[in-house]
């Protein structure tokens, strides 16, 4: 629109129209200089209006006359801007206050214990077959993710005998939890987990005799304990 219009101009008829135009253009640099940040958008604007007087006979006074009457406006405009700019930093500061409280809420939360993976209790802590099943399986399809069951750092993510691959994670207490057969993991030693972290997912590996996780806990002074006991004294029901 602006560039066809300018194309279109004709020729200043008079030397009063010249006039007009550089007041027209005087009063967006006003604009311009008045407005700070909005400078850019004032200046625009008085673009426009220039290119419109020159379209208009008569309504170029209109113009320009309605232009210097807004430009006060768009100083008051720029002075609230600028109290409104304090007013935007409280309320931005408010709520990163916020966010952080509920991040607190959030965290007070979340579960600290979680049953490492869905699927079918199919075996328990004891004796089995003659020897001692000394974890829990929980059966499901393969690649069914498996969780932390809390807060910890893997100690351990690779092939271990008899468990093909499996993933070793201690908490606070020094408690150990261990998760065999995996298919995959997606943690490396060391790494920070959460309750409820993906850390693998299902698998059949090693001595297995369909898809499962065995799960294990080891307390702090290395015994291997029910898992069982151990989740329910932690709220959490397999
Ligand atoms: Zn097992």
């Amino acid at each position: 629109m602006r560039p066809v219009s300018s194309h279109r101009l004709p020729p200043p008829p008079s030397a009063l129209r010249g006039r007009i135009v550089v007041a027209a253009v005087a009063v967006g640099a006003f604009a311009a200089a008045g407005a700070g940040q909005l400078g850019q958008a004032a200046a625009d604007e008085g673009t426009d209006v220039q290119l419109a007087n020159h379209s208009g006979g008569a309504a170029t006074f209109d113009g320009v006359g309605g232009d210097t009457a807004s430009a006060p406006q768009i100083l008051a405009v720029s002075k609230t801007t600028s109290e409104g700019s304090a007013e935007a930093a409280k309320l931005l500061r408010s709520q990163q206050l916020t966010t952080e409280r509920e991040a607190v809420e959030a965290e007070k939360k979340r579960p600290k214990f979680v049953r490492p993976a869905a699927g079918d209790f199919t075996s328990g802590y004891g004796g089995r077959w003659g020897t001692m099943h000394l974890g829990i399986d929980i059966a499901g399809p393969i690649g069914t993710p498996i969780l932390s069951a809390a807060d910890g750092v893997v100690i351990e993510a690779g092939p271990a005998s008899g468990f093909g691959l499996w993933v070793r994670v201690q908490h606070e207490d020094g408690t150990i939890t261990v998760y065999g057969h995996v298919d995959t993991y997606s943690v490396k030693e060391g790494q920070q987990v959460k309750a409820g972290q993906q850390i693998a997912r299902m698998g059949n590996r090693g001595f297995s005799t369909g898809p499962h996780l065995h799960f294990e806990v080891w307390n702090p002074g290395g015994q291997k304990i029910n898992p069982l006991t151990w989740l329910n004294a932690r709220g959490v029901t397999v």
